[in-house]
């Protein structure tokens, strides 16, 4: 089989020509159909965050179960699956006891088991999720980590029937959280310092747009402000300033990526009793609910569709940040 490798930080993915991989106990292979391009993956791509080598890469992978390990009951041979980062824990630790394997140590993903930039890979059964009826490859694939983070995200936030919620960032990981604010009926104002994101933030379903030209949180005051700021922007000091937009007893929510500090002045969370919330994937409901708003046509990704073979081509374009919404790596299937 083919599989695109990752061979050090910055080198050109290489195609090889591998044996195709058969599942161990517990595990099923998965004939590949699509593979979203994550921005994590190019933290791993120019060496931010260290991955042993060579690597098959893919973290949103989606596709066909077509052999099943000894012990696999509740999958079948033709399922259409997708595989989350969290596979499964060790089973032993307290967390895993809990049934809170996102948090376990030992945990199985894509870094010891593959991903699924390749033809066919292997993952945990307990990893794989049903795809729900008529949902497009490429769409579904974005969802596995872009899409299950967002509805994390919004379930952290508990926003209330009736809240205004702000989302700031509209790439990736901020478009479908515009749509799913939508479809759970909120006001949403799209907070962006991108100009040209205008009016594609309004296509999504945003009320209003914040294109932030001096202080976030003062603009966002000005605009009647938010009760519940949820952040997928990687940019601290529009994160941090968006804090004096939030109303009293609201919430922000951070689901960033940054070496960078956020400031954030005491008085102003003491004065308005705001609460400051870090979230992450986190519970497999909240990735069967985004699939279930993609199939329902709730929710639909913005996509950038390649074959696998551009993958170096698409990792460029992701370096230089002109991946706009979502890339998604399409495999040929017979
Ligand atoms: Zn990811
Ligand atoms: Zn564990």
């Amino acid at each position: 089989m083919k599989a695109a490798f990752f061979t050090g930080a910055k080198q050109p993915f290489t195609f090889q020509d591998v044996a195709v991989p058969e599942p161990g106990p517990g595990e099923v292979r998965i004939r590949c159909h699509a593979s979203g391009i994550c921005g994590t993956d190019a933290h791993y791509w120019d060496g931010t965050l260290p991955l042993q080598s060579p690597w098959v890469l893919g973290h949103e992978p989606v596709g066909t179960i077509d052999a099943l390990g000894d012990g696999v009951t509740h999958l079948r041979e033709g399922d259409r699956v997708g595989v989350s980062w969290v596979q499964e824990g060790c089973g032993r630790c307290g967390f895993c006891q809990r049934r809170k394997p996102d948090y376990c140590d030992d945990q199985y993903s894509w870094m010891n088991l593959g991903g699924g930039h390749a033809e066919y890979m292997i993952a945990r059964a307990a990893g794989c999720t049903l795809l729900p009826d008529g949902l497009d490859w490429a769409v579904a694939a974005p969802l596995f980590c872009a899409g299950y983070t967002v509805m994390s995200g919004y379930r952290n936030a508990q926003a209330k029937p009736g809240d205004r919620v702000g989302v700031i960032g509209i790439g990736g990981l901020g478009h479908l959280l515009v749509q799913v604010a939508k479809a759970y009926g909120h006001e949403v104002v799209a907070i962006t310092s991108s100009e040209n994101k205008r009016e594609e933030a309004r296509q999504l379903g945003a009320d209003e747009v914040l294109v932030v030209k001096e202080h976030a949180g003062k603009a966002l005051a000005d605009m009647g402000g938010v009760d519940v700021a949820i952040s997928t922007s990687n940019d601290m000091k529009h994160n941090s300033q968006v804090i004096e937009g939030i109303r009293h007893e609201g919430k922000l929510v951070s689901m960033a990526i940054s070496k960078e500090k956020m400031e954030i002045d005491p008085l102003f969370l003491l004065d308005h009793q705001i609460r400051i919330i870090g979230s992450q994937q986190c519970g497999r409901e909240d990735l069967v609910e985004i699939l279930g708003l993609a199939a329902s046509g709730k929710v639909k990704p913005m996509l950038e569709c390649y074959p696998l073979e551009a993958v170096n081509e698409v990792m460029q374009r992701l370096a230089e940040g002109k991946v706009r919404y979502r890339a998604v790596l399409t495999h040929e299937c017979g």
